[in-house]
């Protein structure tokens, strides 16, 4: 897998290969099949579980998004999906091998299978322990975080074709106002007496030196996320468009301990003519190149 996302990176089209089958398919269950062998852990925590034989909604929810996700990255092999993971386990994760999906609590958190942005962010997680293997700690930890949100909110805005929202995992928060992550703007994901608010800072000024999360990887991603929406919003261009291209190949560049100024510098080197946008944006969330 490693390879194929070099070879696709080297063009900056991305793979973006838009068939008519997918435009029909937007925010319903697609019925296309992917390349993901889906597994059921049966609500145990036993990793795979059993293959999924029958129809089973998560089973082909995640099927179909992986369909989604392999047509715009190029990238055809794809690590397996377990769903049904535990009872009322409210969370996604990639454990190295498999991704893993949970049911939710059913009460602040929805099936996490519903949301196509959170499962090519866990996708996202496979390309980084591929790639860069950013540790998972710390500012390296955050920047994983970051790249799978770039990798999630690619995915979906060129599924919806709205370049507009910048909130991840909207679609599993049951109040059906919040979202997990809010790129464009962190810190307004959520403002709520069960969930508290959003922690995560915009700018390197509110860097969170904090102990819990890793020291803070799923807080300090928001300022790269941040500089990533700008980037697009005052370009114009979609995100997965160019700007995925260029963090795909600046990823290349990075290695386990990178910092978020080594991301920056390097979308910098692979910004071809958006290379005044690109230092504007990190710019405007304390970085400068
Ligand atoms: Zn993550």
């Amino acid at each position: 897998m490693a390879k194929k996302v070099a070879e696709t990176d080297r063009s900056f089209a991305s793979g973006i290969r838009v068939d008519s089958k997918l435009r029909a398919a937007r925010e319903r269950v697609i019925e296309v099949a992917g390349p993901i062998t889906v597994y059921t852990a049966s609500n145990k925590t036993a990793i795979p579980g059993a293959l999924v034989t029958e129809d089973d909604e998560d089973a082909n929810r995640v099927k179909g998004y992986s369909h989604l996700i392999s047509q715009l990255l190029g990238i055809n092999e794809f690590p397996d999906g377990v769903v049904h993971y535990g009872e009322g386990y409210a969370n996604a994760f990639f454990n190295g091998n498999y991704l893993v999906f949970g049911e939710g609590d059913g009460e602040v958190f929805g099936n996490f299978t519903l949301s196509l942005d959170i499962m090519a962010h866990e996708f996202g997680h496979a390309l980084v322990s591929l790639g860069p293997g950013l540790l998972y700690s710390g500012e390296s930890g955050a920047m994983n975080e970051h790249l799978a949100d770039v990798i999630g909110i690619s995915v979906q805005q060129w599924t919806s074709q709205d370049q507009t929202d910048w909130r991840i995992g909207e679609e599993i928060l049951i109040d059906g106002a919040s979202a997990v992550r809010d790129m464009l703007h962190p810190g307004q994901a959520y403002d709520s007496p069960v969930l508290g608010k959003d922690p995560q800072p915009g700018h390197m000024e509110q860097y969170a030196k904090v102990r819990h999360d890793n020291g803070g990887v799923h807080i300090n991603s928001g300022i790269p996320n941040r500089a990533f929406a700008l980037l697009c919003e005052k370009t114009g261009e979609p995100s997965w468009g160019r700007p995925l291209a260029m963090w795909r190949r600046a990823m290349q560049d990075l290695g386990p301990r990178s910092r978020f100024r080594d991301l920056a510098a390097a979308t910098w080197r692979h910004s071809g003519g958006l290379n005044p946008a690109v230092r504007e944006a990190w710019g405007e969330v304390g970085i400068s190149i």
